[in-house]
């Protein structure tokens, strides 16, 4: 409680700014997501990894957008980009030769899209892998995880939501290889696809074990669904993205956030046969449309941050800062003797008030979110940007230097609070 007072008595502009918006926006709120009481800090400015508020305040920026932030807030290239499109006009109602470009640089990283398409959002990109899915396959079902996010219509925090897209859900827990072996032994001939996060992201960063994200593409092959990976956060985790890392080929992959250069962006593919479905010469081709599809300014943006700023060292340097974070933090934990962690991997991670091993969604039930809460207010009191739910996503720009600020802040609330942990 005192912590939350304290935050409404630094803030004033931030409240009036939230109560001036809940007249034209619910809650003053158009991304759920950004919501949490008693109201959320409206941001003014952001500069590398620093954000100020209306009421002054700087922080560091640890939340990056939820990944889609990945190059900081004000790239000097990735600006140049936009500077230099904006000059040629922006709706141009026609091809440029801007997607066919960003196009090569994706498929460089994930060679396993053969052919792609590209969306405005992660959310679009998912929607449209599952209607090929089952296009492709002419079945109905598709296996999905509990905690896992897709996107605003396709999320299965607490098993699903009422505005989910109504597809024929098989809803199965994280890490549970032998429960998705039973569903494909039950439904397999009428399974279109496995949609699977290689970690669950906005979940709670549980990594998905290699063995079970193996198994899912066996699973996939032999009862002739497509296995569609849903790298849209775990692209960032090494050049080639989890794929790469575990060396599985995804029949589809579907990504976004900071291929776009920081700007809207999704995209889908995969299987030249699966994809080959969209070529609009075919006389069955498929749909898929969006004005905004191959919008000019997150072509040049999305494309000057792949071939110019985010190399393969870049990116396992931020990796490996991730790494060394959640490590010295953990081990503050444990050394402090409280039951809290860090999970994730690479430059994203969560923070969870409890010290058992968290592999699904399950897990998560003894974990304290009055804790949490604290923890993420104290953060915030200290200069700390993150998301409520204690998701960090970093950015280039944030260095080891920012890291020490979060560990020695980390430090100081765990001392302070120590009774309460
Ligand atoms: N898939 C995953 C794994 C995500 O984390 C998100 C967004 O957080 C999405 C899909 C949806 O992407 P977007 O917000 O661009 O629609």
């Amino acid at each position: 409680h005192a912590a939350v007072a304290d935050y409404v008595a630094h803030n004033p502009r931030s409240q009036t700014l939230c109560e001036v918006a809940a007249h034209v926006l619910p809650g003053g709120n158009t991304r759920s997501v950004l919501y949490h009481p008693p109201f959320p800090l409206t941001m003014v400015r952001g500069e590398g990894c620093w954000l100020w508020d209306a009421d002054g305040h700087v922080y560091i920026d640890t939340l990056g957008e939820f990944t889609a932030g990945l190059f900081g807030h004000s790239d000097k290239t990735v600006r140049a980009a936009l500077q230099e499109a904006l000059v040629g006009g922006l709706n141009l109602s026609s091809h440029t030769a801007r997607e066919a470009r960003l196009g090569h640089e994706i498929q460089r990283r994930f060679p396993s899209m053969a052919l792609m398409r590209f969306t405005n959002s992660g959310t679009e990109a998912n929607l449209m892998a599952v209607a090929a899915a089952t296009v492709h396959t002419g079945r109905r079902k598709v296996m999905v995880f509990d905690g896992a996010y897709h996107g605003g219509v396709l999320s299965f925090a607490g098993g699903g939501s009422p505005v989910n897209v109504p597809h024929d859900w098989l809803v199965a827990p994280y890490n549970d290889l032998e429960y998705a072996a039973a569903l494909v032994r039950r439904h397999g001939a009428d399974l279109a696809a496995i949609l699977v996060e290689p970690m669950l992201g906005s979940g709670g960063c549980i990594p998905g074990t290699p063995a079970f994200l193996r198994g899912l593409r066996d699973l996939a092959s032999d009862c002739n669904a497509l296995l569609i990976l849903d790298e849209v956060m775990t692209s960032r985790l090494s050049f080639g993205g989890r794929q790469a890392l575990l060396d599985i080929t995804p029949d589809l992959t579907t990504a976004g956030k900071y291929l776009g250069g920081g700007l809207s962006f999704g995209v889908f593919g995969g299987r030249a046969d699966v994809m080959d479905r969209f070529d609009p010469r075919r006389s069955d081709a498929l749909a898929h449309a969006g004005t905004f599809n191959n919008n000019v300014l997150s072509m040049a943006a999305g494309h000057a941050a792949l071939s110019r700023v985010l190399t393969a060292e870049a990116l396992d340097a931020l990796n490996a800062r991730g790494d060394h974070l959640r490590e010295r933090l953990n081990a503050l934990f444990a050394y402090e003797g409280v039951a809290l962690q860090a999970t994730g991997l690479g430059s994203l991670l969560t923070l969870h008030a409890t010290d058992r091993p968290i592999r699904n969604a399950g897990d998560l039930a003894g974990s304290d979110l009055r804790v949490k809460d604290l923890l993420f207010f104290d953060l915030m009191a200290r200069g700390i940007f993150l998301a409520r739910r204690g998701m960090m996503a970093l950015s280039l720009p944030l260095g080891e230097a920012e890291c020490d600020c979060v560990l020695g802040a980390m430090l100081e609330i765990v001392e302070l609070r120590q009774a309460l942990l």
